[in-house]
């Protein structure tokens, strides 16, 4: 597909981190740079998005369908993926339509995404919607499914030298990437999720429900690096990501990869990640969620 052709693959290959921490365990950190893979479609999204607009090529469908919140890195990835693919595509946001609309829902509209504003209550019941709507081609809010998580098993597939981690992190909101990368880990390695939602307790679940029973990695997923809930950004967290500029050159998100890098930190520091290992951080993208942000937060972005 021609998308392919715009996607910077060369530019995520691994960026080493040094730090006395990393010292002090002896473990080695590396990332996988994701969100270079391309300034709009950066991210794990696309990824997930790949199988589902080549099916729906291959259907002959004629409208995309998705869901997704007003700063949603989805909606964006799906209205400019959808726009490379020559697909028209609609996507369903949850909320009234508010005086000014957000970045986020600005830039989907100018890569040509119809916009539907849903409310709160009728957004909950997704079902409904897409019953109306019988011959959309649907794809799940936030990329969750079988579809997402096999897209999301080819990232691992651009890491060099894949074998030598002993630990792969990633942060997670629906588990669909999680999925993905326990696909594509091998037996000896752990792969561990940052839920990045207060108390998600069905989050392993929605992972179990992805996998096939083929895969060999362990996993296991950590609850405790929220931040205070979903797209919660603490004066804390804010802090830490300009500190990670500075001395790492690291743009990090406030919704997801800040925290699952903070929360890497934390696991060598205190070895839940144990002394010597050499550890894969999955930089998902997701930057252009900063823009919610007053001008100036951050030095980047
Ligand atoms: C969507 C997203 C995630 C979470 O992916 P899931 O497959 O929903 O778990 C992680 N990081 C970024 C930057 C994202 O945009």
């Amino acid at each position: 597909m021609s998308i392919n052709n715009l996607l910077h693959f060369e530019a995520i290959i691994t960026q080493n981190i040094l730090s006395p921490w990393l010292l002090d365990s002896q473990s080695r950190l590396s990332l996988l740079r994701l969100d270079l893979l391309h300034p709009i479609i950066s991210g794990n999204k696309w990824f997930k998005l790949q199988f589902h607009l080549a099916h729906a090529v291959q259907n002959n469908a004629k409208i995309i369908a998705t869901f997704g919140g007003a700063y949603s890195n989805h909606i964006v990835a799906a209205a400019f993926a959808c726009q490379q693919s020559g697909l028209p595509c609609v996507g369903f946001i949850r909320g009234e339509q508010s005086q000014e609309l957000s970045h986020t829902l600005r830039d989907a509209m100018s890569y040509g995404m119809q916009l539907r504003f849903v409310s709160r209550t009728l957004y909950r019941e997704k079902e409904n919607i897409m019953q109306q709507y019988p011959h959309y081609y649907w794809i799940p809010e936030g990329g969750y499914g079988i579809t997402g998580a096999k897209g999301a098993a080819t990232i691992l597939s651009h890491v060099p030298n894949l074998d030598s981690y002993t630990h792969i992190v990633a942060a997670t909101g629906t588990g669909t990437m999680l999925a993905g990368l326990i696909k594509g880990a091998n037996s000896k390695q752990q792969v561990i999720g940052i839920s990045v939602m207060k108390g998600n307790t069905a989050l392993e679940q929605s992972v179990h429900q992805l996998l096939d029973g083929n895969e060999t990695a362990s996993f296991h997923i950590e609850h405790d690096y929220h931040f205070g809930g979903y797209a919660k950004h603490p004066p804390q967290l804010i802090e830490y990501i300009n500190q990670c500029w500075k001395q790492f050159h690291l743009p990090l998100d406030i919704v997801y990869t800040g925290k699952a890098f903070y929360a890497t930190e934390q696991m060598i520091r205190q070895h839940t990640i144990p002394a010597g290992s050499n550890v894969l951080f999955i930089h998902s993208g997701g930057l252009q969620g900063n823009l919610s942000l007053p001008v100036g937060t951050f030095p980047f972005s």
